[in-house]
C-alpha cells in the first residue's frame, strides 16, 4: 500500500488514525502517547473539539474564494496576529517554507531598495529553514543541498550564537542586508543561544540597516512560555515567520513585517492561491483564541520548567548525558552517542519521540498536556535514556 508514496521519508510503520488531546490510535487499536505533537504542530492536541468546530462550521459556509477578494477571516487573523507581536503586515502562505520565501524576497526588495544588487542574508550553521530551493539554501546544514545545485546566490552562513562571527563577517562583506534566525534551533537538537544573542543581533542589525528576520515558525504559537519566544527578549524582528502551530494542523504559514520591512512585497510581486484562505484562517483564529483563554503560555512555561527539573533529577548520575536544554515546552536532552534508535524503542512503549541532530532527544508535547502524561513522558524517557547508556548496553 505504501509503495507508491515517493521514499522521501523513512516513515516508522505505524499508521495512525486517531487522535484525541496528547493521545493517538494506530489501525490495530493501540494507543500512543505523543510527546511530539506532530513536530510542533498540534500543541493544542489532536481533534480538539473547538478547533474541528470552527474548521467544520467553516467548510459548512465558505472554504475557499481566492485573493482576488477580500477574505473577512484573513484580516481578522492579520489584526489579532499584529496585536499580539506588534508587526504592521501579515502575508499567508501554507507552511514554513513559504513563511521564509516570503521573507527571502523581502530582504532581497529591501536590498533593491538600497541599490544594493548582489544582496546577501546571512543565517546559521545548523539552523533549518525550510526545503524549497532558497530555504534549503538559507538552511546550514550541506546534507539538504546533496544534488541540488545549482542553488540561489546570496546567502552566507556563521556559526549560531556568535556575535563575534558577525562582526567579523560585517567587516569583509559589504552587501549583507539580513539576518535570519531562529529563536531557538530546533531540527539540529533545541539549541538555545546565550540569553542576550538576539538583542545583540538587533543591535547589530540596527547599527547596519540589515533587517533582522526571525524564524519562529518551531518556537512561536506559545510554544516557549509566550507567543513569540524573541519576546522574552523585549525586542521586535522586522519579519517574523510562523506555521507549524498556528493551525494545530491546518497547513497555514505567515511572514509578518515591521517598520521597514513593510510594504516592500507590493501587488503583483508575490502571491498564493490558497494563502490565507477562509479554512486556515478560521482555524488559526481559533487556535489563537484557546490559547489565550486557556493560558497556553504561561502554561509552557510552567511546565516546562517541571519537567526539566524532573529529567534532571531522573537522570542526574548518567554519565552519557551530556545537557538538557530547555525552554517553555522545547525539551532537548543531548546524549553523548548518537541514539537515533530511541525513537523506536519509545514507539515499542507507546510513545512518541524525536531524536534531533542524531544525539538529541527532542521533546514538543501538546501544551494541553495533563501533569500525570507529563509525568509518563518523564518515566518512559528516562528509563529509555538510562537504558541507552554505553555502560549498561555492554555488560
Ligand atoms: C519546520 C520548520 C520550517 C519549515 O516548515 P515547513 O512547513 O515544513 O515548510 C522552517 N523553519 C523552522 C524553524 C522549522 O522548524
Amino acid at each position: 500500500m505504501h509503495n507508491h508514496i515517493m521514499p522521501t521519508y523513512a516513515s516508522l510503520p505505524v499508521r495512525f488514525i486517531k487522535g484525541e488531546g496528547a493521545w493517538l490510535w494506530d489501525d490495530k487499536g493501540d494507543k500512543y502517547l505523543d510527546a511530539l505533537s506532530g513536530i510542533a504542530v498540534c500543541g493544542l492536541g489532536h481533534a480538539h473539539p473547538e478547533v474541528a468546530a470552527a474548521i467544520s462550521e467553516q467548510a459548512n459556509t465558505l472554504m475557499h474564494t481566492s485573493n482576488l477578494y477580500f477574505i473577512d477571516k484573513q484580516e481578522k487573523l492579520a489584526n489579532k496576529l499584529c496585536e499580539l507581536t506588534g508587526m504592521n503586515d501579515v502575508f499567508f502562505g501554507n507552511s514554513g517554507a513559504e513563511a521564509n520565501e516570503a521573507a527571502i524576497k523581502i530582504a532581497r526588495r529591501f536590498a533593491h531598495s538600497k541599490n544594493i544588487s548582489n544582496p546577501v542574508i546571512v543565517t546559521m550553521n545548523n539552523s533549518f529553514h525550510g526545503r524549497t530551493l532558497a530555504t534549503l539554501t538559507a538552511t546550514g546544514n550541506p546534507k539538504v543541498k546533496e544534488g541540488f545545485a545549482p542553488l540561489p546566490s546570496g546567502f552566507c552562513h556563521i556559526p549560531y550564537n556568535d556575535i563575534q562571527a558577525l562582526e567579523g563577517l560585517a567587516e569583509q562583506q559589504t552587501d549583507i542586508v539580513a539576518v535570519l534566525v531562529e529563536p531557538i534551533q530546533g531540527e539540529s537538537g533545541i539549541n538555545i543561544p546565550a540569553t542576550d544573542y538576539l538583542n545583540k543581533l538587533r543591535e547589530l542589525c540596527n547599527k547596519n540597516d540589515w533587517l533582522l528576520m526571525l524564524d519562529e515558525i518551531q518556537t512561536g504559537i506559545g510554544r516557549t512560555g509566550t507567543f513569540l519566544a524573541s519576546q522574552q527578549n523585549n525586542i521586535k524582528a522586522d519579519v517574523v515567520t510562523l506555521a507549524k502551530a498556528l493551525g494545530n494542523g491546518v497547513p497555514i504559514g505567515a511572514c509578518l513585517t515591521h517598520g521597514k520591512a513593510t510594504g516592500l512585497l507590493t501587488a503583483g510581486t508575490h502571491g498564493s492561491t490558497f494563502g490565507g484562505n477562509p479554512l486556515a484562517c478560521a482555524a488559526a483564529l481559533t487556535v489563537i483564541d484557546i490559547l489565550e483563554r486557556d493560558q497556553l503560555s504561561n502554561r509552557a512555561t510552567q511546565l516546562g520548567e517541571k519537567m526539566r527539573v524532573a529529567f534532571e533529577q531522573a537522570l542526574k548520575n548518567c554519565g552519557h548525558v551530556v545537557e538538557i536544554r530547555q525552554k517553555g515546552l522545547m525539551i532537548g536532552i543531548e546524549l553523548s552517542t548518537l541514539c537515533v534508535e530511541l525513537v523506536s524503542k519509545a514507539l515499542e512503549q507507546n510513545l512518541l519521540i524525536n531524536v534531533a541532530g542524531g544525539n538529541t532527544v527532542r521533546l514538543l508535547p501538546p501544551l494541553t498536556i495533563s501533569d500525570d502524561e507529563a509525568d509518563k513522558i518523564i518515566t518512559t524517557v528516562s528509563d529509555l535514556i538510562i537504558a541507552h547508556s554505553p555502560i549498561i548496553s555492554v555488560q
